[in-house]
């Protein structure tokens, strides 16, 4: 600890010596905390898939299937000598497209292959009741990460200019000439510049509870006259559908001016570069490099991921959960998933007796508060039950004629076809939406539930080695904070069962979105070095860490061995990070989290109890004045 900064930025008294050393790879845009996991995570499971390799005794059917994609993956001499060959099933089907009556008769195909159309479809849970599923439909997302992008001139003009020369390099890979190239890419991106004001920005979608627009089929039939929405709906179901639910109604309501016969051209190269874009990392070595180009531009990544790392990725992300679940069962076990779960449920009983105390809630708030604590279920370390769609998959090999390509379509079938047919039907709850090898966690607002993977459960958040204090600022904290996303916001319109419902008192969500506006002015326009922070992107993730420390602090100090500093040092340590200038810049339009600087500092700045134990004075940088603190769980 580096003392003399504690009260000026104790972000790098905590964290200085490691700013100072940290090393970003060069095939990531950061390094932090939850990276450094990651890749601790990654030499582990490459070292298994590389054993796994050579020796197969003891795994289960889909790890053999997942080596056997890894061994097609990892073939370069096989993948630069079929070239762009296999890709041209997909460009021949796109090619033979002339009008919108001819993507008419190809889409549900495209659906199913998830081969990129302007549009689409996703089964998901119903908001309105979260134990059936329907189905939403939406735009495809725009070639720039977020709108603000396109709005602003000469951000708009830099992106593009970097979008069209690594799009550029990457089609002429495909053989296409020069003319060509420039006449796929102008017209593509004058599709894609029809979509960017149909859709929402990062802000806007920080706010997903305004993706659900239930319209009615006569409705939509009535808004796509030029292309048969809704019996492509029933088709992909193959039920009836009654009803659709409209992610952005501003692109529903300009469809047909869009979708229109006269754009079928442009729409039609918008096709090609999409898919080409998107296909490029089943190829040679050389397509999935200039494929990925845009992107490390984007976040300044200095070079693309070396072929072995590329090529286990490849194989892993397909069968990610069947690694997942192998690497928490071997690597995590059931004593420390029982000991965790324990943690968690007395995080949650802590939660249950702050809101008890509460002193801005009326006892009708409360009382649903805490029966939606006591519903709330709890998944940590590994999932008991995996999707079902693993057994499908049958991995047909180079030996038998096929390519990457082809075993992707087939895969991405099963798939689909395993959600479409989820429609109308109770979801299961057990499912989880990530691996158990990710280090991360979440709170799934429709299930009332909160996912732990085991990836998350190591140093610096969770040892046996580390204090108490430092784990409850930790992953006591990252718990925490999971729980209070079930009252941010967002998590605070879903009810105990995760359907839409407002189960507060009138006067009490007055006091909260009051409470959240504060909670935006508190972060909003905080310099970073890199950029202003977004108060009203980011509110979400702020209430959570908001509520995350507060908790996990109570409960530290009720465990008998409460350090201070030890909690608060901690809590800091996980939010080290050290990232490209370009990334920063990217995360602050597009990210929900705020930056970590900020999540370390202005959450601590924010808390009495660390003003009082470093005696933070108005002269300090860490100073906040009382009647400015936002608590809010
Ligand atoms: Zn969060």
């Amino acid at each position: 600890m580096r003392k003399e900064q504690i009260k000026t930025n104790y972000y790098e008294a905590v964290n200085g010596e490691w700013l100072e050393n940290a090393v970003i790879p060069g095939d990531q845009p950061s390094i932090s905390a939850f990276l450094e996991l990651h890749l601790g995570i990654e030499k582990t499971l490459m070292d298994l898939t590389s054993t796994w390799e050579k020796d197969q005794t003891g795994l289960n059917d889909n790890l053999k299937k997942f080596i056997k994609l890894y061994q097609m993956t990892k073939d370069f001499d096989k993948r630069n000598e079929l070239g762009t060959k296999p890709f041209q099933v997909i460009l021949d089907k796109i090619n033979k497209l002339n009008s919108l009556k001819d993507l008419d008769i190809k889409f549900d195909e495209f659906a199913l292959e998830s081969i990129e159309t302007p549009f689409g479809f996703a089964v998901m849970q119903d908001f309105m009741n979260s134990n059936n599923q329907v189905l939403y439909f939406g735009a495809s997302d725009l070639f720039l990460p977020d709108t603000s992008y396109y709005k602003d001139e000469k951000s708009k003009e830099q992106l593009i200019g970097l979008f069209t020369a690594t799009t550029t390099q990457l089609l002429s890979l495909f053989g296409f000439s020069k003319e060509e190239i420039e006449k796929l890419i102008s017209e593509a991106l004058a599709f894609d510049a029809l979509l960017v004001p149909v859709t929402k920005s990062s802000v806007e979608k920080a706010d997903y509870v305004k993706m659900y627009n239930p319209l009615k089929k006569a409705e939509v039939e009535k808004l796509t006259q030029n292309f048969p929405v809704m019996s492509h709906a029933e088709k992909l179901v193959k039920q009836e559908v009654d009803q659709l639910i409209i992610t952005n109604l501003d692109f529903i309501n300009a469809f047909d001016s869009i979708i229109d016969e006269k754009n079928f051209k442009i729409m039609k190269s918008w096709m090609i570069v999409s898919n080409i874009l998107q296909f490029s990392s089943d190829l040679t070595d050389e397509i999935r490099v200039a494929g990925g180009a845009f992107g490390r531009a984007l976040s300044g990544t200095k070079e693309a991921r070396s072929k072995e790392k590329f090529a286990f990725y490849q194989a892993y992300n397909r069968f990610s959960q069947v690694v997942g679940l192998f690497y928490g069962e071997n690597y995590f076990g059931p004593v420390a998933k029982n000991d965790v779960k324990t943690m968690v449920h007395e995080m949650i009983g802590i939660y249950k007796e702050r809101i008890t105390d509460n002193t801005w809630l009326n006892e009708k708030t409360k009382e649903k508060a805490i029966k939606k604590l006591s519903t709330l279920t709890v998944h940590v370390g590994y999932p008991d039950e995996l999707p079902p769609y693993y057994d499908q998959f049958e991995i047909k090999g180079y030996e038998n004629g096929s390519d990457l390509i082809q075993e992707k379509l087939a895969m991405t079938k099963i798939v689909s076809a395993f959600n479409f047919e989820k429609y109308n039907k109770e979801p299961n709850k057990n499912i989880w939406g990530m691996p158990a090898s990710m280090v991360n966690a979440y709170y799934s607002p429709t299930n009332n539930q909160i996912v732990f993977p085991a990836a998350i459960l190591q140093r610096p958040y969770y040892s046996i080695d580390q204090t108490p204090s430092e784990n409850y600022g930790g992953i006591g904290a990252v718990m925490a904070h999971e729980i209070s996303h079930a009252f941010d916001n967002n998590g605070a319109k879903f009810d105990e069962t995760g359907s839409l419902n407002n189960w507060w008192t009138e006067e009490d969500l007055e006091a909260f979105n009051q409470k959240a506006k504060d909670m935006i002015a508190l972060f909003d326009g905080v310099e970073t070095g890199f950029g202003p922070c977004n108060g009203t992107l980011t509110v979400s993730e702020n209430i959570a860490d908001s509520g995350g420390i507060r908790c996990a602090l109570e409960a530290s100090k009720k465990n008998g061995h409460h350090s201070d500093e030890e909690f608060f040092a901690n809590w800091a340590r996980v939010w080290r990070s050290k990232a490209s200038t370009e990334y920063r810049q990217l995360l602050l339009r597009v990210d929900v989290h705020g930056p970590s600087i900020l999540r370390a500092n202005m959450q601590l700045s924010n808390l009495p109890e660390f003003q009082e134990f470093y005696q933070i004075k108005e002269s300090d940088q860490m100073y906040l004045p009382k009647e400015k603190m936002v608590s809010i769980w």
